[in-house]
């Protein structure tokens, strides 16, 4: 039997392709079309598998009639063929008497609906043909809704895993990528390594241009970072400024080295943004796995040594040494040990003489923290104040600062009157919190400290980067007749103009300007300038680090209001402080 067509004239008719080899059951079949649809139906009907890829060619069809035992091809399979090629054609598969077996497996294959040859009816017939078409269209439904569903999933995963400013991978995203580098490296034995960096000067950026040049620059450099790493290594933002790249697996560090060249080069030429010409160079920290055997500890490693590359004005790319390993591993222990040191009470304060110029009777101190540690004996304010900065602990010593002031207020007795004030030293990530105002004042009210005998002492960093929240903590310590002081001014990066719009009341010249100045003309100069333009601002000048008779006369000279220094006293604590005042 080759081909042939059952024809109708009407328009509107049902089209139907039918593969059955058998001429009888095929001459049955279309009786049974014909009963049940009258003269509005056609039927191509094709005898071999290979043919009804050839009719599919030359038309349309509702639904394929097909035999499950073809000449050329038969089974199940047939079924998943047609399906594939012809996603959208419903299938009534039509098989042998009792064989339901192979009805279900045609249904699991895709097949919308079966027919048993020798239980056809027209009515079963046309009832089927009709639920396989409308099977096929819930199917198509509901295929479509799955992929439109599983893309927006992909774009949601997106955009949980990338940052939305750069397009680049994210923390989460970074985390996930670079354990599974690990684990690959630990599998073949062999060195990742992680470049940590940021942008010297980002905040800078953000305070002169504002917030959306500072978003253009983010984007600007990511752009040229993805022209430097390779499809291998993986390049993320982690937050802010912070950028990270981890290598794929590497035999030796020095395969690192092209990449780092390639990162400084990529900083070479300014960005240039809304007409502006932005500089910035990066500070970039490297270590490696397997030294560090964990993300966290990667990241931690590259961390520091970027603090260290951070540190040294030459330096942009630091590794991580054996140097920066004991280093880091003596600020763990630091900060372990301080972790316990409030509640042992191992912290006091000492407090450091300041001497008026004009009035040598007042009483003028500096509180400064101590902390005599049973395991690691004095440690330097120096050494753990920027580590408790990153934590509540700062504020315990704040509060521990403020509680022996109490002490020294309450033991001046009938010295009280010629107490100026005591000055307390803040840190910035303490003015950089919402609340801190409103905290100090309340330990001064639970030690009965009068907030008019203390004055703050900040550094000029501190108050520049979170001017907005800084100024509205100033101005309500002021408001509690609190003096504001700068503390180490003079030799920081910002200009005394920017100083203009913030509350202070004293500038404290950095020590770095005071030592030697007998015999430094160019600093000499420097002082008489902020002294002169302190004055004329109502501010009051304290030239501190005084250790020389000379440095002595010349700060007085220039006209500085207060002298603090080892010339003077020495930081003491409460008992040796009534003997000085009292000889
Ligand atoms: P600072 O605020 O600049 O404090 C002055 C530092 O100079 C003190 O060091 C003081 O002992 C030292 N000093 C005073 N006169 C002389 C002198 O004539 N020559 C020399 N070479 N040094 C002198 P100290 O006590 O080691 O404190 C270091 C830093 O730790 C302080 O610098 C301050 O920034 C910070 N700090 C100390 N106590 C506290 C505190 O309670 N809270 C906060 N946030 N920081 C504190
Ligand atoms: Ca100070
Ligand atoms: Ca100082």
């Amino acid at each position: 039997m080759d081909m042939y067509h059952q024809q109708t004239n009407d328009a509107s008719s049902h089209v139907f392709l039918m593969a059955e080899d058998c001429p009888s059951d095929a001459e049955l079949i279309t009786q049974m079309l014909y009963q049940a649809f009258g003269d509005s139906y056609s039927v191509v009907c094709v005898d071999r598998f290979a043919k009804v890829v050839e009719a599919m060619e030359n038309g349309s069809f509702e639904v394929l009639i097909l035999d499950m035992g073809l000449p050329d091809r038969s089974g199940v399979e047939n079924i998943r063929e047609v399906r594939s090629l012809y996603p959208n054609l419903p299938i009534v598969v039509l098989t042998g008497h009792e064989d339901i077996e192979t009805a279900v497996d045609a249904l699991q294959k895709g097949a919308q609906d079966y027919l048993t040859k020798n239980e056809i009816t027209p009515e079963v017939l046309s009832r089927s043909l009709f639920y396989a078409k409308e099977r096929k269209q819930i199917e198509i439904k509901l295929k479509q809704a799955l992929e439109d569903s599983a893309y927006r999933n992909v774009q949601l995963e997106a955009m949980v895993r990338h940052d939305p400013l750069t397009q680049l991978p994210n923390r989460i995203f970074f985390h996930d990528s670079a354990r599974k580098i690990l684990h690959r490296a630990e599998r073949f034995q062999k060195q990742v390594g992680l470049l940590f960096f940021d942008l010297d000067g980002f905040k800078r950026v953000n305070d002169t241009y504002g917030h959306l040049v500072g978003d253009s620059l983010l984007i600007g450099v990511a752009g040229r970072l993805e022209n430097i790493a390779r499809d291998s290594d993986l390049l993320a933002r982690l937050s802010g400024d912070e950028f990270v790249i981890i290598t794929d697996l590497i035999e030796h560090r020095e395969q690192i080295y092209p990449l780092v060249k390639r990162l400084t080069k990529s900083f070479a030429k300014p960005f240039s943004i809304e007409r502006h010409e932005i500089t910035v160079t990066p500070s970039i920290g490297v270590a490696f796995y397997p030294n560090a055997n964990s993300v966290d500890l990667l990241i931690k490693h590259a961390d520091c040594a970027m603090y260290e590359a951070k540190k040294s004005e030459e330096k942009v790319v630091c590794f991580y040494t054996e140097e920066i390993a004991s280093r880091f591993a003596r600020s763990q222990t630091v900060e372990l040990e301080l972790s316990n040191a409030l509640a042992q009470r191992e912290l006091t304060t000492a407090f450091q003489p300041i001497v008026s110029a004009s009035n040598p009777d007042k009483i003028l101190l500096e509180a400064l923290i101590r902390w005599t540690s049973p395991v690691l004996g004095i440690v330097s304010p120096a050494e753990f104040i920027p580590l408790a900065e990153t934590t509540p602990v700062i504020n315990g010593i704040t509060k521990c600062v403020v509680t022996d002031s109490m002490e020294l207020y309450r033991s001046l007795g009938e010295d009280l009157h010629r107490l100026d004030k005591i000055a307390i030293n803040i840190s910035s990530t303490q003015l950089a919190t919402p609340n801190f105002a409103n905290q100090f004042q309340r330990w001064l009210a639970e030690c009965k400290l009068p907030a008019d005998k203390i004055s703050l002492e900040l550094t000029e960093h501190q108050i520049l980067h979170n001017s907005e929240l800084c100024i509205k903590q100033l101005n309500i310590f002021r408001s509690l007749g609190m003096s504001i002081a700068i503390d180490d001014f003079g030799t920081g990066y910002s200009s005394i103009t920017h100083l203009l719009d913030l509350p202070l009341d004293i500038l404290k010249l950095d020590r770095a300007l005071i030592d030697n100045i007998d015999n430094n003309p160019r600093n000499q100069a420097i002082t008489a300038g902020i002294v002169e333009m302190a004055h004329r601002l109502n501010m009051k000048v304290i030239a501190e680090g005084i250790e020389r008779p000379e440095e002595y006369e010349i700060a007085l000279e220039l006209g500085c209001d207060y002298l603090q220094g080892y010339l003077i006293a020495k930081p003491m604590f409460l008992k040796q402080l009534t003997d000085f005042y009292n000889t």
